[in-house]
């Protein structure tokens, strides 16, 4: 379907059929030389384990209560984890994602990175930085050096810190700066068709850089936290605690998909962008078979014909990103919905969300592609669709209704070429 702007969709609906399967890009991050290195520490609480930081194990919120962890709760302070190899590594780069529970265990005030000289701990020569986020990695290239041991030093602030996973690489992840191997960098067979498209949105979008609510403008909203979600379930049938999970879960993995796409690129800030159901919005309360309160629900607020969660909560009505009359405030608020449709056979998408059938929504739980929510999201993102035109050289992608069932390389280049397009908006 064609991006809409606005919330009240309507117009005809693509069917998509006959699927050829393309091969999918994978995300370009250079090897985690960290797996291979053995973990310390200042020291962890009794029930934390420090060999949590370079077991591979991406974590999903800063708040994990599924994975291991280190932590150093009680203690404060100067505390640190290190990195030690059996031989000398060339280092460039690293990445370290913060335990923190809200509670005890807190991002930390301050940290830097140490290598062993030799002879002794220094600071890394020419860090780019130490963000201190929670709910992402935290990127920092430095200049190369060759040691066998890497120090993760922080300095404590509200509370006790700690670390769920630290990444170590022998390139720079994505600066965007010229040059770098991680930026700009698509196959040359790319380039031209890459062009036209860009060419033919300019001139048929009304409003292409002025436009302020694609994807990505909501990702940067919440300061790469994550992106909320309101269920729209326009369907009279009933809805498990079970279930809901599961239609969560599997938005999350789909729309991870885009992100893995941006993920170490061109200096796209991310490595994760965390999707959260915050709402359900239905036509009867009784079809929602849970008691606990894990999320807001909208009751009988029809709109479109639809059950529509709170506009005071909703990003397409706020889009200054405030939420006054927001009941919650504005962690209830929502960026996009999914509107999950009984006997819809298509789909739309926008900066407001997606529009999917319900029945094939669940019927695709367990699918690695869901592709028609994938398509709608590309929408969301400010991706075009190509009815009436092909780019050169190209013949099968996700965008192309019906000629792919997941993104392909071309797609994955188009999204970066908007991030090219669009980045300078957010300072990069
Ligand atoms: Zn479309």
């Amino acid at each position: 379907m064609r991006l809409r702007r606005l919330a009240v969709v309507a117009g005809a609906m693509a069917l998509l059929v006959g699927t050829p399967v393309v091969a999918h890009a994978a995300p370009g991050q250079s090897d985690n030389l960290a797996r291979s290195a053995t973990a310390t520490a200042s020291y962890t609480s009794p029930w934390e384990s420090v060999a949590a930081v370079n077991d591979g194990i991406d974590p999903s919120t800063s708040n994990d209560t599924v994975n291991r962890r280190w932590g150093t709760w009680p203690n404060t302070g100067e505390q640190w984890v290190l990195l030690t190899w059996s031989g000398a590594q060339t280092l460039r780069s690293a990445d370290v994602y913060f335990f923190d529970d809200n509670g005890g265990v807190r991002v930390p005030a301050s940290w830097r990175l140490q290598y062993w000289t030799g002879s002794a701990y220094a600071d890394v020569p020419g860090a780019s930085g130490y963000p201190a986020a929670a709910n992402q990695y935290n990127a920092v290239n430095f200049t190369q050096v060759s040691t066998s041991r890497l120090r993760v030093v922080l300095q404590s602030g509200a509370a006790s810190v700690g670390l769920l996973e630290v990444r170590a690489y022998a390139s720079a992840i994505g600066t965007g700066n010229p040059g770098n191997p991680s930026g700009w960098n698509p196959p040359a067979s790319l380039v031209q068709p890459l062009s036209e498209v860009w060419t033919h949105q300019e001139q048929t979008y009304n409003n292409l850089y002025g436009f302020r609510n694609y994807a990505w403008d909501q990702i940067f909203a919440n300061g790469g936290t994550g992106i909320n979600y309101c269920v729209r379930w326009d369907s009279s049938a009933s809805v498990s605690a079970a279930l809901r999970d599961r239609i969560q879960a599997t938005l999350q993995r789909q729309f991870k998909k885009w992100i893995d796409v941006m993920a170490g690129h061109n200096g796209w800030p991310y490595q994760q962008v965390p999707v959260k159901v915050v709402g359900w919005a239905v036509r009867d309360r009784a079809q929602l078979q849970w008691t606990d309160s894990s999320v807001d629900i909208y009751v009988n607020n029809i709109r479109e014909n639809a059950p529509q969660c709170g506009e005071p909560c909703g990003r397409f009505f706020n889009q200054s990103g405030n939420y006054p009359n927001c009941p919650g405030g504005a962690s209830h608020h929502y960026d996009m919905s999914l509107w999950l449709t009984s006997g819809f056979g298509g789909g739309a998408g926008g900066d407001w969300g997606q529009r999917i059938g319900s029945e094939y929504y669940v019927g695709a739980l367990d699918a690695d592609n869901v592709h028609i929510l994938l398509h709608e999201m590309g929408h969301s993102f400010g991706l075009d669709d190509f009815y009436d035109w092909t780019p050169t050289g190209q013949c099968c992608f996700l965008m192309k209704a019906g000629s792919a069932t997941q993104i392909t390389d071309f797609d994955a280049w188009m999204l970066r070429d908007w991030w090219r397009h669009l980045k300078n908006r957010w300072g990069y």
